[in-house]
């Protein structure tokens, strides 16, 4: 049987990986929508091997080049935020969420809002938007497939049993590329040493993410509305193998991990079989080969953010969105030069003591909320 498919963000790297597997699927699969921001020739270059039926850039300037990429082949193309938006909204079987930040937020609630299967990957718009989002699911009935590795290990180990018997769940770290690092070798961490990533081949945000821990902290909130058993349930610690992808504790005191490579192939193929299993291309796992797996805590002292991040959430309302923000806004200064390593997380810290407004209750909300909080930590840019 043939199952449609929308991929939001599907010149990034987790759009490359679903686009593999869908590759290695054709029959399988209908593409309905690809979408990117600017990247046209690649976009226009999938769009014509999978046979898309639209092709949206949020970019609206590069929808020109788009239309003359695509020009001959009879897909439909179109530019901008709200053609993105419509775009999700598209009856589908299958949409994989993986555009990065808080810029993939209205489209997914859109996709939520529409109903279907929703493989998400962009954490940053469950981060910001919490509830908002989870009630935009429930209320088009849309079955949300937690495809962040953690949420997938996590989303695994529960089947089955119910959240009443959980004792904890502790999402694992690899600590980044510079767990090691004193305090003092962070602060002049470039972006090329933040987004050398020893496990992981991902995009620049969240390679940076990785590095800051804040990947983790903002994990931690996804978590937290994902599998809502309670923040002092939700714990964390450094696997540096990245071979556990996540643990769940009961309250009989079994453990029950998954493990796999680290390959987002794996978890993304979960979700895009679910609830059955499909064949992916990754090694098996060679644990003698691994030979050990270790685990430490987390260094909060020279890693704030996971700290700020657990704050944010127990200060719930708004204040998830203004920490996600004042990120984006960081790391990209960062990644441009402009701010060192570590006066990323004081942007945030600063941020959110500056900046406390009520909690959202609708889309809208929250877009004013990342948009006044981008506003406010991008002022501090100098400052903190
Ligand atoms: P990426 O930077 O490689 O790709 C991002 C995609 O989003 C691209 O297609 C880009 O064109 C599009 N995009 C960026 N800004 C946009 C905008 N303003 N409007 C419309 N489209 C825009 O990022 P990635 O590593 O694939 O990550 C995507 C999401 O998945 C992130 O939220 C990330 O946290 C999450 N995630 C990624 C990985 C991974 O291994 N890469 C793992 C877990 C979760
Ligand atoms: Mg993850």
């Amino acid at each position: 049987m043939t199952r449609s498919i929308t991929v939001l963000g599907a010149t990034g790297s987790i759009g490359h990986s679903t686009l593999d597997l869908v590759r290695r699927n054709r029959d399988q699969w209908r593409v309905e929508v690809l979408t990117a921001n600017g990247n046209v020739d690649k976009l226009a270059a999938l769009a014509r091997e999978f046979c898309a039926a639209l092709v949206v850039c949020g970019d609206e300037g590069c929808l020109p080049a788009l239309r003359e990429a695509l020009a001959g082949s009879g897909i439909e193309a179109a530019g901008g935020p709200q053609a993105l938006v419509e775009a999700a909204a598209r009856p589908v079987d299958m949409t994989v969420a993986a555009i990065v930040g808080c810029a993939g937020l209205a489209p997914v609630m859109a996709a939520a809002e529409r109903g279907g299967a929703i493989a998400l990957a962009n954490k940053e718009a469950l981060v910001a938007a919490g509830d908002v989002l989870m009630a935009a699911v429930s209320r088009g009935g849309a079955t949300l497939l937690p495809t962040d590795s953690e949420h997938n290990a996590i989303f695994q180990c529960l089947a089955g049993n119910s959240l009443d018997h959980v004792r904890s769940i502790t999402l694992t770290a690899s600590g980044g590329p510079l767990r090691t690092w004193s305090a003092q070798q962070l602060a002049s961490a470039t972006p090329a040493q933040a987004i050398a990533h020893p496990n992981w081949d991902m995009g620049a945000k969240i390679s940076v993410d990785s590095a800051t821990m804040f990947n983790k902290g903002l994990e931690l909130i996804e978590a937290w509305h994902l599998f809502p058993v309670g923040l002092d349930k939700l714990k964390i610690v450094v696997h540096p193998q990245s071979v556990i992808h996540s643990m769940v504790e009961y309250r009989d005191g079994s453990t029950l991990a998954q493990l796999g490579p680290s390959d987002m192939r794996v978890p993304i193929a979960s979700c895009l079989a679910w609830p059955e299993r499909m064949e992916t291309p990754c090694a098996p796992l060679d644990l003698p080969a691994l030979g050990q797996l270790t685990f430490e805590a987390p260094d909060e002292v020279r890693f704030p953010a996971t700290r700020l991040c657990r704050e944010a959430a127990e200060a719930g309302g708004a204040m998830p969105a203004v920490l996600n923000a004042a990120n984006e806004a960081a790391v990209a200064a960062f990644l441009a030069g402009h701010l060192p390593f570590t006066r990323i997380a004081v942007v945030v810290e600063e941020t959110m003591a500056r900046y406390a407004p009520p909690a959202p209750h609708a889309l809208n909300d929250v877009l004013a909320i990342d948009h006044e909080a981008r506003v406010q930590a991008i002022g501090l840019l100098e400052t903190a």
